[in-house]
């Protein structure tokens, strides 16, 4: 039906305020409550609600624009949910999953809006005073908001979140709510059916940020939405590497200038000259000023590997490392990225109380992002190296070790050394014990990096002195 003008102008007021994307608005007969569907970009609106527009057509354009704006976002932060919380909990979890988004996504929205606008924050105070008293005195994250913002209450933690638009923590206590109290009604007002390139996204997005993609199949499995994991990695491996070039060029920005070993100059070798992170970062190539050399020593904490033949990833896969789980996987994929741009070929291989072959000598880079994201686990309970080092293939290595370094059988690595060329520790762990390691390999070149597993979302690698 066609919008009454009424209507019509308070909606092109509020237009006029937030500038929102290009939607279209319906006014729906049928909604209890309005909506919106992010995949066809359509807000409903409920005909219950035509009097309250300047809470609810704000609030629906937030979750367009915003909150989620995109449907592969609500799948990432689902995963990102999911992957906090015990086996049991994801069972519910995987039942919960859109509403408890919702939730979240509705509390950042009403606290937002109810702080910028007057008139929005009027029907929310109006709506606060109408709230049962059991739901004043134990509230949801979405309807804590919402008192926030009324006046009548203080959650200082809640709002914590609320400020940082922390939807994964707001979500996390959505879903305790939820399971703490089943019988709740809520309904979520966001529509749209996930595709297979919302999945693929979502996937290559999480595997960049280190996470367990696991649940993200379980979702697809309910959504019945089949999406191709390879081409996931691929895009995952991109991206990964897309950050290691950014992260150098924001270095040289904050240096104030582009270090003169890292520009390419004509006179350089043609060989040198590195066309694709030049482009990367500048739509066009100026010798001696957007020429990137081709030159890894400038990768923050990496110098370039010499003189190697193979390359091998030794994976700790031991208890201890449980909660190094998702740094671990960062550093695998970074590592994938960088062999998988330079045609490098590498080997996995997980250690623990057994070493296991995770993935054979070659060129199978994103058979190496599926182990990571799909099966790396900390499970073992014991840490030896030794038999690991054994089932290398390859002459000449490059040998990563990912792991905390607790390992029991030091000793015994000496007789590999042969076949080594060098080997780089990249220790994560809160305190920088790796002397003993560094003892063992003695006679092999050893370079370290440490990496502080509650910093790992910034991803700053430390180049450490020489360990040797
Ligand atoms: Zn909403």
């Amino acid at each position: 039906m066609r919008l009454p003008r009424k209507i019509e102008r308070i909606l092109r007021r509020i237009r006029t305020q937030m500038r929102p994307t290009p939607h279209n608005v319906v006014i729906d007969e049928r909604a209890e409550t309005s909506y919106s569907d992010i995949e066809n970009r359509v807000i409903g609106l409920s005909k219950n609600q035509l009097d309250e527009l300047d809470w609810i057509y704000r609030h629906e354009i937030m979750h367009l624009d915003k909150y989620p704006r995109t449907i592969s976002n609500e799948i990432i932060w689902q995963v990102k949910i999911a992957n906090m919380l015990s086996d049991e909990d994801r069972s519910l979890f995987r039942k919960l999953r859109h509403l408890v988004i919702n939730m979240a996504e509705d509390s950042v929205i009403d606290y937002y809006i109810g702080l910028r606008y007057k008139s929005a924050r009027k029907y929310i105070k109006k709506y606060v005073e109408n709230l049962p008293k059991e739901i004043k005195s134990d509230p949801p994250c979405h309807e804590g908001a919402r008192m926030i913002v009324a006046g009548v209450a203080d959650y200082p933690i809640l709002e914590n979140w609320l400020k940082d638009k922390n939807i994964i923590m707001i979500g996390l206590d959505a879903f305790y709510w939820l399971k703490k109290h089943q019988e709740g009604e809520y309904k979520s007002d966001t529509r749209g059916k996930p595709s297979r390139e919302d999945y693929e996204k979502a996937a290559g997005q999480l595997i960049t940020e280190g996470e367990n993609i696991i649940p993200l199949y379980e979702f697809s499995v309910d959504d019945n939405v089949e999406f191709d994991l390879e081409k996931a990695s691929l895009i995952a491996l991109t991206k990964r590497y897309e950050w290691y070039i950014s992260a150098i060029m924001e270095k040289e920005r904050t240096k104030g200038y582009m270090s003169r070993q890292g520009v390419w100059i004509p006179g350089d070798e043609p060989s040198k000259l590195n066309v694709y992170a030049s482009l990367l970062q500048y739509n066009k190539i100026i010798p001696g000023l957007t020429a990137i050399k081709r030159d890894t020593s400038r990768i923050i904490g990496w110098t370039e590997p010499s003189g190697y033949r193979d390359v091998a990833i030794l994976v700790d896969e031991s208890g201890s490392m449980r909660d190094k789980e998702k740094a671990t996987r960062m550093v695998g994929i970074s590592l994938l990225a960088w062999f998988n741009r330079w045609r490098i070929q590498y080997q996995i291989i997980g250690f623990g109380s057994s070493p296991f072959l995770r993935a054979a000598l070659g060129f199978d880079y994103t058979g190496g992002v599926r182990y990571f994201s799909m099966y790396y686990r900390a499970w073992g309970n014991d840490t030896r190296l030794a038999p690991a080092l054994n089932m290398l293939k390859g002459r000449n290595m490059l040998l990563y070790v990912i792991s905390d370094a607790k390992i029991y059988d030091l000793n015994k690595v000496a007789e590999y050394k042969s076949r080594i060329k060098e080997v780089v520790l990249v220790l994560i762990n809160k305190d920088k014990k790796y002397r003993e390691f560094t003892k063992a390999f003695k006679g092999v070149t050893v370079r370290g990096y440490w990496l502080n597993p509650e910093e790992i979302d910034k991803f700053i690698i430390q180049e450490l002195e020489k360990l040797h």
